[in-house]
């Protein structure tokens, strides 16, 4: 039995690669992909420079340095639990939110009563 080594893309063109000269430190050059070479002269003393894999792939995934760290809510009323977390007992917690959303709510009632209000006092025939 005999094995096909396909290889996926283009397998020669030019890519950018990454070098670090050690006097300039990281440079880019141009180069082919089928055949990145070990070192390339840097472009400003023509050093021959090692080639270094590419800073982005470097850099700590973003998801991976939030865990652990207190996101903003994304409302004020959203639900939070993280006083629970933090040891608040259950009850206090359910008052708070109760306390939170009567506050909330205070500005739409009161509007309501006035509404009300208005009807209740407007004189009769006006409105018609
Ligand atoms: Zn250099």
């Amino acid at each position: 039995m005999t094995f096909v080594v396909k290889v996926r893309g283009a397998p020669s063109g030019p890519m950018t690669s990454e070098y670090d000269c050690p006097d300039h430190g990281r440079f880019e050059a141009q180069v082919d992909r089928s055949s990145i070479p070990d070192f390339h002269p840097c472009p400003d003393c023509s050093a021959l420079s090692p080639w270094r894999i590419s800073a982005p792939l470097f850099k700590p995934q973003r998801g991976a340095v939030a865990q652990g760290k207190i996101a903003e809510s994304p409302h004020q009323l959203a639900l939070d639990t993280r006083p629970l977390a933090e040891g608040m007992p259950l009850r206090e917690w359910k008052k708070r939110r109760a306390a939170m959303w009567r506050d909330h709510d205070r500005p739409k009632q009161r509007e309501l009563v006035e509404q009300t209000e208005k009807v209740l006092n407007a004189p009769d025939g006006v409105s018609r």
